[in-house]
């Protein structure tokens, strides 16, 4: 297995913010990721996917795995279902393109989600109504310390709101991933962007709901090419009764979302908005002007920048509203 040195991270994290790693290697099969973790049982390490939810901030002094696992296979199907296994390398829309080309529902709501099939269930990617959770039936994973190989079922992934057992232990690399898609569709309105969108058809169809999404995204959404971003930067706070009761007395309008159990989520995006913070900029980095969520970085390398101007819009929102926003992206 070639193990790489002192590599340049940038083009590894779609902020482009510059850091390098002692150790680099992209191992094929879990084979080879197995063989890596017992030739270097002491090195730190850290597993890069596709790079779109992680950016670095200061050079790692251990081992980069990125996981380089291919392949898509059926490993099982009846006549309503089928299950799909895809290699944690695959890339995450290629993959939902050729599901729904195939007639194969579940995760057309997810196009064009910059992801690798490995990340989906990390944080649960999720947009337009849906999240990975709803087709994933089992994960399989190397646990970095043991060396062991183990499958995960749904249960035992704890899949929660961009949540996982994987991103609270940050233990397993995950190598292939399972999901059970449906081989009829019915569209079932799960968002109002998208049904306006969808407008004046009748009962869309898988491609035409993939289609529909891919020109809100582009539409919405910054080229991570022209101004390098890593999507939603902050998660949408998830709020106790009390909290959301304060809230609305300062902001009347806010959006609220019961979630059960007793608690409230709101917008992220509205709160930054609110706080007039939408479009503004420091420096290199700055809130993106059509989308308050997104951190756009207008040319820095210093991920440290980035992290500075978080803490920016985090102070102003706790300081105008009394909520703290937490990260959605990994700050390395
Ligand atoms: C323009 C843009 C739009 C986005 N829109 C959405 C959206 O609508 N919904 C949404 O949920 N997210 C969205 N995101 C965030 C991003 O798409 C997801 O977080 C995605 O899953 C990241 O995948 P990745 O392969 O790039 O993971 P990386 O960024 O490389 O890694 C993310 C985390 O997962 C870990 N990791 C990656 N691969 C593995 C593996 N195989 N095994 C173990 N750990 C691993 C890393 O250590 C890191 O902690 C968006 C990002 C961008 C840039």
């Amino acid at each position: 297995m070639d193990i790489q040195h002192n590599i340049q991270l940038q083009p590894y994290n779609s902020f482009r913010t510059k850091a390098s790693a002692r150790l680099f290697c992209e191992p094929s099969s879990t084979e080879e990721l197995l063989e890596i973790l017992k030739s270097y049982p002491r090195e730190k390490k850290l597993i890069v996917g596709a790079g779109f939810n992680i950016f670095f901030t200061h050079d790692f002094d251990g081992l980069v795995i990125k996981p380089g696992m291919r392949g898509i296979t059926i490993v099982s199907e009846d006549a309503e279902h089928v299950e799909i296994e895809a290699g944690a390398a695959e890339e995450w829309d290629q993959f939902v393109g050729r599901c729904v080309a195939n007639g194969y529902a579940g995760l057309e709501n997810l196009s064009l989600i910059p992801s690798s099939v490995g990340a989906s269930p990390i944080q649960n990617i999720g947009a337009y109504g849906s999240e990975a959770k709803d087709t994933i039936v089992k994960v399989k994973a190397v646990d970095i310390r043991s060396g062991d190989f183990r499958e995960f079922t749904h249960e035992e992934c704890a899949f929660g709101y961009r949540d996982s057992v994987f991103k609270q232990t940050r233990r397993y690399v995950i190598t292939s991933v399972v999901f059970r898609l449906s081989k009829s569709f019915t569209y079932k309105e799960k968002y109002i962007d998208l049904s306006r969108e969808l407008e004046g058809i009748d009962s869309p169809s898988l491609a035409q709901v993939r289609n529909a999404i891919i020109r809100i995204r582009t539409r919405k959404l910054p080229d991570y090419n022209l101004l390098p971003n890593a999507g939603s930067f902050f998660k949408n706070p998830v709020l106790t009764t009390e909290e959301k009761d304060i809230l609305q007395k300062k902001l009347a309008d806010v959006p609220i979302y019961n979630v059960g159990e007793g608690r409230f989520k709101t917008s992220a995006a509205f709160l930054i908005e609110k706080a007039g913070l939408r479009g503004k900029r420091s420096g290199m980095v700055g809130t993106y002007e059509h989308h308050a969520l997104i951190i756009v970085n207008y040319g820095t390398e210093n991920g440290q920048d980035i992290v500075d101007f978080m803490h920016g819009i985090q102070y102003e929102v706790k300081k105008q509203f009394g909520i703290m926003l937490e990260p959605e992206v990994w700050i390395f």
